[in-house]
């Protein structure tokens, strides 16, 4: 998809709603990790127009362990030499700021982090680590990947002989954390959404909680998303220019006084 130039009208409202908001929090998706080179699964350039979801199951994972590393592995590759993009720094500084107060994150890329956010509830996981499905020992990704890359597929655990899994959420698998996510969510009156399709549940009911309770939505994405009817403002371009532009913008109001 060809990238369109930001709206700057609607970058100054949301920043003016960010600038004025108590108690504003962050919700992002695969889409804000693309521009670090790491493929969404339903954009344009998503996993999913070349795999089926189904890889992404616990039943497959169970059934198909070998078949199933042989795909995570090539998400890793990506995953590992990733860095921050522009919208990660960005929203790490308006944590820094004080304007936003924490992150909750559908990605498991651990990207946010490295940006410097401090305060990130990981709903998906994470592909930092994996874990042994008998006896729960934990071990690094960049271990598994050794174990994979000499040969071991699927990769096992070392002292029971297990298949390990990645430390992610699969599709079936409960979410991690939710009930603090939407505890946050409850009592946030703004959400910047950026980068997310909104069509994963439960994780997509966090806008829909802050609007609930009375708060305001903002939605970052390239294309239109399940839920931008619910939206008070929608900037339509890419997240790194977004972020970028909303920053200053912040700055610049702040400056002024709000
Ligand atoms: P999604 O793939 O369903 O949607 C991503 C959205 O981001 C799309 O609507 C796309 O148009 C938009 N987008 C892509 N690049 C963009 C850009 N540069 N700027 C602005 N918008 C952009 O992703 P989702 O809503 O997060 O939900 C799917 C699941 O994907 C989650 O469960 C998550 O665990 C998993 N996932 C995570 C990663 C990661 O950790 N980076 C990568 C792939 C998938």
């Amino acid at each position: 998809m060809q990238s369109q130039p930001c709206d700057l009208n609607e970058v100054r409202r949301a920043a003016e709603i960010l600038v004025n908001a108590k108690h504003a929090i962050a919700f992002t998706g695969a889409g804000i990790s693309t521009e670090s080179g790491i493929p969404d699964f339903r954009g344009p350039q998503g996993l999913w127009r070349q795999y089926s979801p189904e890889i992404a199951t616990t039943e497959y994972f169970h059934s198909h362990p070998k078949e199933f590393w042989a795909f995570y592995r090539v998400r890793l590759s990506s995953i590992f030499i990733a860095k921050p993009n522009r919208a990660h720094l960005a929203l790490a500084e308006l944590e820094g700021m004080g304007i936003i107060k924490a992150v909750i994150t559908q990605n498991v890329d651990g990207l946010h982090q490295a940006a410097g956010s401090k305060n990130v509830i990981e709903l998906h996981g994470t592909m930092k680590r994996a874990r042994c499905i008998v006896c729960g020992r934990e071990y690094p990704m960049d271990i598994v990947i050794r174990k994979i890359d000499s040969g071991q597929l699927p990769p096992l655990c070392d002292d029971c002989g297990g298949i390990l899994k990645p430390d992610v959420v699969l599709f079936g698998e409960p979410v991690k954390d939710f009930d603090k996510a939407q505890e946050l969510a409850m009592r946030s009156d703004a959400v910047l959404v950026i980068g997310s399709s909104l069509t994963v549940y439960p994780a997509a009911y966090i806008p829909i909680f802050v609007k609930e309770m009375g708060g305001k939505v903002i939605i970052i994405n390239m294309e239109p998303t399940e839920l931008d009817y619910l939206a008070d403002v929608v900037i339509r371009c890419r997240a790194g220019d977004a972020m970028t532009a909303l920053l200053s913008m912040v700055k610049e109001l702040l400056n002024r006084g709000g």
